[in-house]
């Protein structure tokens, strides 16, 4: 399979504004450097583990993306190494981005993660506990994350009618949030949403964000 021809393939589906996050988890850096080489620099990992062990191997000029859930005692582990953080699902993690980011004057692009799928087992926030979170005390004390915008996925599910819904839900939270708290911070900008399956639907849900694995690098033999 031709990984370059993937990425083009992809990269012209997808309008100007739109980011690709070309999701690596599972491939080898040799894979990725192939993508590297045709220009891509965006590229997400969503296990601590694997993601430490990939980075000292690869061009330093990558920006990557957190995408994976992320426990408060790994957060030290991958600060100094991230560009963006999309699975910001809890204050906790939060503030231990921040505190960790402080340590080695970084300041780290966040997104919010919500929980908009019908599955249980998917993390992430409600505009309730968000609005509550960015009217604090404790928010305005945060300096080394800024929160770019808002990141969720959609139900695995064939009906398509359902995805647009979910997609929807989260483009209005991110409209809320805009509107209550960040009309004056411009950074606040990123919707992140859709995935090999259904990112054209996340696109005409105005996603400004995707983050593609499959599509690109060829289908995971685990499937995570
Ligand atoms: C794996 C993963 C993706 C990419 O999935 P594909 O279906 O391979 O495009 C996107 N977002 C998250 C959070 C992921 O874990």
């Amino acid at each position: 399979m031709d990984l370059k021809v993937n990425l083009l393939q992809v990269l012209k589906s997808l309008p100007e504004i739109v980011k690709l996050v070309a999701v690596s988890k599972t491939h080898p850096v040799e894979d990725i450097l192939e993508l590297y080489d045709a220009g891509q620099r965006v590229f997400g990992e969503n296990r601590v583990q694997e993601f430490i062990e990939k980075y000292p191997k690869l061009p330093t000029d990558i920006e990557w993306h957190f995408i994976g859930h992320l426990q408060t005692n790994k957060v030290k582990q991958i600060v100094p190494l991230v560009h963006t953080i999309h699975s910001v699902d809890s204050f906790k993690l939060l503030k231990e981005i921040d505190k960790e980011a402080a340590k080695v004057q970084r300041c780290i692009s966040c997104l919010f993660e919500f929980h908009i799928a019908d599955e249980d087992s998917k993390f992430g926030l409600n505009l309730n506990s968000a609005s509550e979170f960015l009217s604090s005390p404790e928010y305005f004390a945060l300096k080394n994350v800024q929160i770019i915008g808002v990141m969720g996925m959609a139900t695995f599910t064939d009906d398509h009618n359902q995805v647009r819904i979910e997609f929807r839900k989260l483009r209005s939270i991110f409209d809320s949030l805009r509107q209550a708290f960040f009309v004056s911070d411009k950074r606040f900008k990123e919707i992140s949403m859709g995935m090999t399956l259904d990112y054209p639907i996340a696109i005409e849900e105005g996603s400004t964000m995707v983050r593609i694995g499959s599509a690109i690098f060829g289908e995971r033999t685990s499937i995570r």
